[in-house]
């Protein structure tokens, strides 16, 4: 397929929302009247506010206000290229609605109050839940929208202040399982490679990734490749076909959780038929097996601890020999030749093969293993830590790598891959923050799931929520949203930007500074440390969620916590010392203000693109090839996991006969508070649709754009379906997206989770559907 860079980004539904636009906005400037039209505008960098792929922007300034943004030529990541919500970035802080007071409900009612009011109401709602039911009655949840410094600010306040370890972000719901794959196989989080390896590559594996609209600048990077290099192919294994499937070379569908058994066969016939890097097994890779039925965290309070033991190389191919071919193609639908010739690919010597995944591996109640799994295969094969050759799981949020990840914003967690339960740990922080190393307490709490079940059983009395919006993005959504307005003294807080299906639950509303409204850093999914400063002033009495948080400390008695004159760099220089001489070093602050981002390690100011490897990594010495440096138990050998295939909690039966899949859509970010708020781009989607296959419709006796109900054992939702739209669901398959506030389809999700990572499973669930 002979599509440029630009090509598919203009033929990808860009083109839709700018054709909703309307002619008149498209109309091309000619240069004279384009320098006209830009007199005036300064002109700031920053990365983009959505996703993970961490594009850098231009941002227009004229008159204190966004006038424009274009891609930053000069940002490696996109080159100067956006996707169509990097260039409405200008309009989504600009909605006719957005909160600018803080608002106290009174009754049924929210009232403007000042921050004074606000913040006084906050600080004895805290003191008293925390003086009657201890400091693990209140809790913070947060983002991977979140700045380094916001998520610093929130655990430093939480776990070295009020010395509780109730502290998650949202990155809980997508990221999880992509930090405990890499954490158990090669005991470092975030991955060895980077986006180099788009170009750089020649064979591309996808599993359950929709990268051409969820990362499409990315999903670019590699067809710009395919055009430059024939060699080059795309493989997409997924349970529906999508954009992504469209533009790859083959697309593989496969069942729905079979994706474990999948790996399990490719890597039964690398071992079968001789395929694997015997050298490379023997120098870099020991072999474990952990607990198996290990349950899907359905009851509250679900505990899990994995008892790993190590095993040898023929213990792991007698545990794979079930995973035949033959046996896979029965469970997965994928015939068995297709699982042969691609596992012959992925270990093709010739063949520098990438894997790369989001929420299909990451939303999934075996997330953890399912990583392990598709590690397993590079390790086999010795493809791994080398330009081109590396797997790689694509985040989903802006600073979910460089906040929730890096800070350690997870309940259980520190900086720097620092855990709570280690006192050594605990010691070393409590020495970075100045506090006593008993304030930090050993166990760690709840995840995101365990959170809310927590509010809901009034366990958690006080809990508040920045930057992000989750009675709209939980899974089993109303008993979540129910649990919030039980009363009997749960107080919920919100900051954000606009008033979402979050706020309407809310007890005290906080207007929030957003992006270039303050100043701030973000780190992408290849680790790359991206810098901003505050280019325009929020709007009325917005403030960051920074100041919030420490203006709670003060108020709590923890002001000593932020003892900062110039709060950023000072902040930075403190967090920095956390990663010194850990493998992931990170610059001065004042490098990133002139840079486009630095990949970390960065030593001697020079940055990493591939870890682990001599000559790219300043951690592996001359001579030692390649290092998994951060496993010294393991003594410095990457694992791989015997992980079986276990079936998903819940699935299609007589009652509910259907998948359900929830995700995104190119057009909106998350849950649409800011999206939607652009008139183009919520006039190119407006709302959700239940994808169908035509098959099903005529079953059920509906045409395209009837409404159908649409009910699981946990709630009900009227939807048109639509048979031909962009993404074409498979027989006994429906896909919905999350982001229309107007229709809550995570009330159906099931709050089942991966008993390793906590990471709920969005994309299983069983479903059944009636005309409506
Ligand atoms: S791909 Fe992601 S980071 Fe890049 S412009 Fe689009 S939303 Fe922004």
């Amino acid at each position: 397929m002979e599509l440029s860079r630009r090509d598919f980004l203009k033929s990808s539904a860009a083109a839709a929302a700018f054709a909703a636009a309307g002619a008149a906005a498209l109309s091309p400037l000619r240069p004279k009247d384009a320098a006209a039209a830009e007199s005036g505008i300064t002109w700031g960098k920053a990365p983009c506010r959505f996703c993970g792929t961490g594009c850098g922007v231009l941002v227009g300034v004229k008159n204190g206000r966004i006038v424009a943004t274009k891609g930053d030529p000069q940002a490696p990541v996109n080159r100067g290229l956006n996707c169509i919500k990097g260039y409405f970035l200008s309009k989504v802080l600009y909605g006719t609605d957005r909160l600018t007071k803080p608002l106290i409900r009174k009754g049924d009612t929210m009232v403007e109050a000042s921050w004074d009011e606000a913040m006084t109401l906050i600080a004895s709602k805290f003191k008293e839940a925390i003086a009657k039911h201890g400091p693990d009655s209140v809790a913070m949840y947060g983002s991977g929208q979140w700045t380094v410094f916001e998520g610093y600010a929130a655990s430093k306040l939480f776990k070295g202040g009020i010395g509780t370890n109730n502290i998650e972000p949202n990155a809980r719901l997508c990221m999880a399982s992509a930090v405990t794959g890499l954490m158990t196989t090669f005991a470092s989080d975030e991955p060895m490679g980077c986006y180099d390896d788009l170009d750089l590559g020649d064979t591309y594996f996808l599993w359950g990734a929709n990268m051409a609209e969820c990362h499409p600048i990315l999903f670019s990077r590699m067809i710009d490749n395919r055009l430059k290099n024939p060699k080059v192919r795309i493989i997409d294994f997924a349970t529906r076909h999508t954009r992504t499937s469209q533009m790859a070379d083959q697309y593989v569908r496969f069942a729905p959780q079979t994706d474990l058994a999948l790996l399990n066969a490719i890597a039964h016939v690398i071992i079968r038929d001789k395929l694997y890097d015997e050298q490379f097994i023997k120098e870099h890779v020991v072999f474990k097996r952990g607990k198996e039925n290990i349950g899907y965290g359905l009851e509250d309070n679900f505990k899990f601890a994995d008892e790993p033991k190590l095993i040898g190389f023929d213990e792991y191919a007698a545990f794979l020999k079930p995973y035949t071919p033959e046996y896979v193609a029965t469970i997965s639908g994928v015939p068995a030749t297709t699982i042969v010739e691609l596992a012959h690919l992925y270990a093709d010597k010739k063949r520098k093969v990438t894997s790369l995944w989001t929420m299909g591996f990451n939303q999934h109640t075996r997330g953890t293993w399912v990583n392990n799994l598709v590690y397993n295969v590079h390790l086999l094969t010795g493809k791994i830590c080398k330009p081109g050759e590396n797997p790689m799981s694509l985040t989903g949020q802006p600073s979910a790598c460089g906040t929730t990840r890096e800070v350690g914003t997870f309940t259980h967690r520190l900086p720097a891959d620092m855990v709570v339960t280690n006192p050594e740990h605990r010691e070393k922080t409590a020495k970075i923050w100045g506090v006593d190393p008993k304030k930090i307490p050993a166990k760690p709490t709840y995840n995101a799931t365990e959170m809310f079940r927590a509010l809901d059983r009034g366990d958690i009395k006080v809990v508040w929520v920045q930057v992000t919006n989750p009675f709209q993005s939980l899974p089993n959504l109303s008993r979540y949203r129910t649990g919030a307005r039980k009363g009997d003294g749960r107080f919920v807080i919100v900051s954000d930007i606009y008033p979402t299906r979050s706020t309407e639950l809310a007890d005290v509303i906080l207007p929030s500074a957003s992006w270039v409204e303050k100043e701030g850093v973000f780190g992408n999914a290849e680790r790359r440390t991206q810098q901003w400063f505050k280019l325009v002033d929020a709007p009325g009495e917005a403030r960051s969620d920074l100041w919030q948080t420490m203006e709670l400390a003060r108020r709590l008695g923890h002001g000593n916590l932020f003892p900062y004159k110039q709060v950023e760099p000072e902040m930075w220089e403190e967090y920095r010392k956390f990663n010194e001489g850990q493998g992931k070093d990170l610059a001065p602050y004042a490098t990133y203000a002139t840079t486009r981002g630095l990949r970390w390690p960065v030593v001697n100011g020079k940055e990493t693109l591939w870890r682990y490897a001599e000559g790219h990594d300043p951690y592996v010495k001359q001579g030692e090839g390649i290092k998994f440096y951060k496993n010294k138990p393991d003594h410095y050998k990457a694992v791989i996991w015997a992980r079986p295939y276990e079936p998903a909690p819940e699935v299609p039966d007589r009652q509910y006969p259907f998948w359900l899949c929830t995700g995104r859509v190119l057009e909106h970010w998350h849950t649409g508070t800011m999206t939607g708020r652009v008139p183009e781009l919520k006039r190119a989607y407006p709302a959700a649709v239940c994808e169908m296959h035509p098959d099903d419709a005529k079953l059920l006796g509906v045409q395209n754009l009837q409404n159908v109900k649409i009910s699981s054992r946990r709630g009900s939702i009227v939807l048109p379906v639509e048979l031909n739209g962009r993404s074409k669901a498979e027989k006994g398959n429906i896909f919905v997206a999350f982001f229309d506030e107007g229709k809550l389809i995570n009330e159906l999700c099931i709050d089942a989770y991966c008993p390793i990572s906590g990471e709920p499973d969005f994309k299983k669930c069983a479903v059944k559907i009636e005309k409506a």
